[in-house]
């Protein structure tokens, strides 16, 4: 193990701001990677990204309500912070930000960041209000820390465009980056989510991965048949036990709305309830790319 240096954790907004201010006066560029904790080695690769490619980097650990359409599945999350800031040590994280709930929603507040359209498919079709809520504390996080460069994960791929969508269209003076998807040794994505899983709906979970790559293997191969590609997806993920699917779509990477023949780069999107979890994949596909 490497020795590691505890990152400062900071509560309030003013608090974040001196620091930050403190980190600008030592001339260092500033990232932010934000994230609702639980900390796992995705959220850490970000974190690494972010400590290569800046001086200071503030990790935000948030489990943001507003974006939440579920109350369960908000009191269900987990709340990690104390193993999340060790963590963060592990990779050079210089400040964690944990405001509560109360510190970033103060009473009479009453406006939001919507980003329309690309918010109306795939999990914006299932989770009304949910990127209205990501959008928001986004928007809010990146005024508050004031960052050069914002790190996102490729395993939220809707949410990555729609920050990407909003930073342009509202000229926020913040890069993006997407880091890919962090995987499970046998390939299931890393989620915070994956904590609820019985090891029964764990290995049934692999379903969702076995599905893209199934669908990827077969398009690299000529397919481009959309209507029977999906459902060879539905059926790899239904056959692995008892599940409820969201939606297995093949779309465009840049509006998100499903594709009708596949004549470019696709973005392959799944996202399917096992138990009480519920667990999102994707794999973008670019038939036109040497195998
Ligand atoms: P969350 O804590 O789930 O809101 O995620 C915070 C950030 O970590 C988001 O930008 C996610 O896309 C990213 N992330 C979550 N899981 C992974 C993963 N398995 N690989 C890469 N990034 C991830």
């Amino acid at each position: 193990m490497t020795a590691s240096i505890r990152p400062v954790v900071v509560h309030t907004i003013a608090e974040v701001r001196g620091h930050v201010a403190d980190a600008r006066r030592a001339g260092k560029t500033v990232s932010v990677v934000p994230t609702m904790g639980a900390l796992h080695d995705g959220h850490l690769s970000l974190i690494r990204g972010a400590r290569d490619r800046s001086g200071y980097v503030v990790v935000t650990v948030f489990v943001n309500p507003t974006q939440f359409n579920d109350p369960e599945d908000l009191a269900d999350y987990p709340r990690t912070l104390d193993a999340d800031v060790d963590a963060c040590a592990t990779v050079g994280a210089d400040l964690v930000f944990a405001p509560a709930a109360r510190e970033m929603y103060r009473p009479g507040a009453v406006t939001t960041v919507r980003v329309s359209r690309i918010t109306d498919p795939l999990c914006g079709r299932h989770r009304p209000g949910h990127f209205e809520g990501v959008t928001t504390v986004v928007a809010k996080l990146f005024n508050i820390v004031q960052p050069d460069m914002a790190f996102f994960g490729q395993k939220d791929a809707q949410q990555a465009t729609v920050i990407r969508r909003m930073v342009d269209d509202l000229d926020m003076p913040v890069e993006v980056v997407v880091c890919p998807t962090v995987r499970e040794p046998d390939g299931l994505a890393m989620s915070s989510r994956n904590a609820h899983l019985s090891p029964e709906e764990r290995s049934q979970a692999l379903s969702l991965r076995r599905a893209l790559q199934g669908a990827a293997r077969a398009i690299a191969e000529g397919r481009r048949d959309v209507g029977a590609l999906i459902d060879e997806m539905r059926g790899t993920i239904s056959s692995a036990g008892p599940c409820e699917i969201d939606y297995v779509e093949i779309v465009d990477p840049g509006t998100l709305e499903a594709v009708e023949a596949i004549d470019g780069a696709v973005l392959i999107a799944i996202a399917v309830g096992i138990g009480q979890t519920r667990l999102i994949d994707n794999i973008a596909v670019d038939p036109a790319a040497p195998a």
